[in-house]
């Protein structure tokens, strides 16, 4: 039996590779410091599971941005746009390669940078490849081969991942009408081919073929593809080892295809699908010689393996199939875990007990070879004395005071349909609200947050190492709250915010504040390029000891007569953020969140706040692979955000906040969240994104976005009017709000001043008309 890893992390235990990327673009330090950082975060990797005795080992699992992008670099579906920087002599092949991930603004040039979409149902982001009709692709970087020879120089033989060739143009999109992409298959094979050849010359015995698309629903033509590839590289390298993977979700549909490709051996994912061991223990699998690779540490969550329950699966799989034809690996690549638990010492951050629970990359590596050592232990008497300290912790874990809080479960068993309804209907609260607030046609907001500026991020950092007291740290908090709405006040703005100044993340600052979460002090995990995030732990049920927000909001209300939103991060987002716990459903923990915000609502209504707003950026990305899971996924996203807007009275009103999302194909649940005020960000498409809310009589109303807050570029007043036109033309007036596409945050005073400003003109001048 074989143990394997899908990929490691690649940032460095201590991000080595952010600061070495960020250094080299800002030109501070050399191409080759930054090379030498790849360098030794691979060998450091390698090494580290070879210690582990893993027997098959990634290579080209690494990557200077992205794994996407890179294999668009192979195989030199470069765009167009990019040639002329490859041509310019004084430029290398990394500064290429960064042009595309990043964009090019330089000696006059100004090129944008290639798309960038979430990697599946993960905070991952990768780089989308562009497509166009006929495209012809050819090998132009030795990335690949290179990797694996620099392992086998340090005499570390590695299984090559290459991301295989139907989920490559899968991931990709169309740059112009009148094909699909899947149609490029045969031109691409042949690279594909090229490469797998020169690996096998050198020596490879096992290929990696990454293809997550198994894992989604296909159509027959892409089905066709994988035929077509896995028959033809058969034939093409009959002794070559070939591994499949897929990983994420079900096979589902595509259990009968995946179990008949000509391959020698599928990777599934038993962690997301543990139903999928039997189905396919039950298919003509079976009688072939395809090994099967168990997925069964979580490659996505935190939390130590539960070995009893993973040696079931092994067992069984291994009575099925023989020993030969099993292999214990974790679910998915672990670029999706953080890298190493030992590097968590402060207890006062993450204490003893509950650090005993947790394993991050490092860790999970040896839960595997753990695992396989467990499995050849056949006297069941020894087995249970081996078993017994990793049972012990996870009995700790089912039984601990500090996960399981009877108050916070009865509530959440206790929750019915009163707690998911406002009082009154939509059309009844906003004739209500409309007296009670008295504000004008077209209101003016902006999303909450104002430009986080070096002094403010300094602020919170003194407060952090002690060189600024409590104290002091709330008067400059409060200096820049007042002199934020007095600026508002001046341009004119309806309803008002106090600016998140006191806020490091939107996810981060409710969790520093509700029982139930832990921080870890290097759990970063790679979202995209140099960007790490380090969400935050769920590791027991979620209560609220106190008022989160109150107190800010209240203080922001005290300084002005206008209206002060208040501003929260809703339930979904909150969880969709974080590590979660894999001991109860996302759902579950989702309603305690929703209970806590809804305490928070309330608190703030009775200090006085009539606005509140309550963010949900997250809910789409939560959405379930297979299309067929997304209702049942939407229902309690949404009653959890009902949950928590529900307790105020009528005259109260609701806000909620999403970015950029489609909302054609599950505008009925957005409607269904029922908030007074849904603010989206629209400008990017030209208010496209308006229509499905016209097509659908959205009732409620709607602040769609005038101008994009990614770039510093300052909207015109009549561009700004002019999406205004394009908005009323579906919007009913009354029901139309006037704001930004997102919160401030990363914008600097300046660009943020006049954009408002021609915000309010616009707005004035739209009124004036009307
Ligand atoms: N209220 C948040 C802000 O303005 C919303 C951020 C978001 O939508 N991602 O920063
Ligand atoms: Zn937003």
């Amino acid at each position: 039996m074989l143990t394997q890893n899908l990929g490691y992390p690649r940032i460095g235990a201590f991000r080595e590779l952010k600061k070495a990327s960020e250094l080299y673009w800002s030109g501070k330090e050399s191409l080759q410091h930054l090379l030498t950082t790849g360098k030794k975060i691979r060998e450091a990797n390698w090494t580290l599971q070879k210690n582990a005795h893993i027997d098959l080992i990634p290579s080209n699992d690494f990557s200077f941005y992205d794994q996407v992008l890179d294999m668009s670099f192979t195989v030199n579906a470069i765009p167009e746009r990019y040639h002329e920087i490859a041509e310019d002599r004084n430029n290398t092949e990394t500064d290429l390669y960064f042009a595309m991930a990043r964009g090019y603004q330089k000696d006059g040039k100004d090129i944008i940078a290639m798309e960038m979409t979430k990697w599946f149902d993960t905070n991952y982001h990768y780089i989308v490849p562009e497509f166009h009709k006929n495209q012809k692709f050819s090998l132009f970087s030795n990335k690949i081969t290179n990797e694996y020879q620099e392992a086998k120089v340090l005499g570390i033989e590695t299984k090559p991942v290459i991301i295989g060739p139907v989920s490559y143009l899968l991931l990709g999109k169309e740059k112009e009408d009148g094909f699909h992409r899947i149609e490029l298959i045969k031109n691409l094979l042949p690279v594909y081919i090229e490469i797998i050849e020169k690996l096998e010359k050198m020596g490879a015995q096992w290929i990696q073929l990454d293809e997550p698309f198994l894992t989604l629903d296909l159509s027959d033509e892409e089905k066709k593809a994988y035929h077509l590839v896995y028959d033809q590289l058969r034939k093409k390298f009959p002794y070559l080892k070939i591994m499949v993977a897929t990983y994420f979700d079900c096979t589902g549909d595509n259990l009968g295809l995946a179990v008949v490709l000509p391959i020698d051996a599928l990777h599934i994912d038993l962690v997301r699908c543990p139903s999928q061991l039997n189905d396919i223990l039950q298919t003509s699998f079976i009688l072939s010689n395809t090994i099967l690779s168990l997925g069964v540490i979580d490659g996505r969550n935190i939390w130590i393996n539960d070995f009893e329950k993973s040696l079931s699966f092994i067992q069984k799989a291994i009575d099925v199939l023989g020993e030969d034809r099993v292999m214990i690996a974790p679910s998915c690549s672990l670029l999706h875990s953080p890298c190493d638990l030992d590097n968590e010492k402060d207890e006062s951050v993450l204490t003893a007990e509950i650090k005993q629970w947790m394993a991050f990359a490092k860790q999970k590596i040896e839960e595997v070879a753990n695992l396989k050592k467990l499995a050849s232990i056949k006297d069941p008497q020894k087995l249970a004395i081996a078993l017994k300290p990793n049972k012990d912790i996870i009995e700790s874990r089912k039984n601990s005071p500090l996960i399981h809080k009877p108050q916070v479960k009865e509530r959440v068993r206790n929750i019915s349909d009163v707690h998911s309804r406002r009082a009154s209907a939509f059309k009844i609260r906003q004739k209500k609200q409309e007296e009670a607030l008295n504000l004008p046609l077209f209101p003016t907001t902006t999303i909450g947050s104002f430009p986080q500026t070096d002094e403010i991020r300094q602020l919170r950092a003194k407060l952090k190492n002690g060189t600024l007291s409590q104290d002091e740290y709330e008067q400059k908090v409060k200096s820049e709250i007042d002199r934020s709405i007095l600026w508002q006040e001046e341009i004119g703005i309806d309803v008002l915010v106090h600016g998140e100044f006191e806020r490091n993340d939107m996810v981060e600052y409710f969790g520093e504040q509700l029982d139930g979460y832990v921080f870890s002090q290097n759990g970063w995990v790679q979202s995209y390029g140099s960007r790490c995030v380090k969400p935050p732990i769920i590791y027991g049920d979620i209560e609220r000891s106190k008022p989160m927000t109150v107190k800010w909001s209240q203080y922001a209300q005290s300084r002005t007569n206008h209206y002060m939103k208040g501003m929260l991060t809703g339930p979904v987002t909150i969880l969709q953020w974080s590590f979660v716990r894999d001991d109860q459903s996302r759902s579950e923990t989702t309603m305690q969140i929703a209970l806590a915000i809804r305490d928070e609502v309330t608190d703030l209504e009775k200090a006085g706040i009539k606005i509140i707003q309550i963010d949900e950026p997250a809910i789409r990305e939560g959405l379930p692979l297979h299309k067929a899971d997304w209702d049942y996924y939407l229902n309690w996203a949404v009653k959890a955000f009902r949950i928590s807007a529900s307790g105020v009275k009528d005259e109260t009103q609701i806000h909620t906040h999403m970015c950029y999302s489609e909302f054609n194909d599950i505008i009925s649940h957005i409607a269904n969240m029922d908030a007074d005020v849904i603010t989206i960000e629209t400008s990017r498409s030209q208010m496209e994104l308006l229509d499905a809310f016209a097509d659908f009589n959205y009732p409620n109303e709607i602040g769609p976005g005038v101008y994009d807050i990614h770039s510093p570029r300052v909207p015109s007043v009549s561009e700004i009017e002019n999406l205004l036109e394009k908005a009323l033309a579906v919007i009913p007036a009354r029901n139309l709000w006037v704001n930004p596409d997102c919160g401030l945050k990363t914008r600097k005073w300046a660009e943020t001043e006049l954009a408002l400003k021609n915000m309010m003109i616009a707005t004035k001048k739209l009124r004036q008309r009307i």
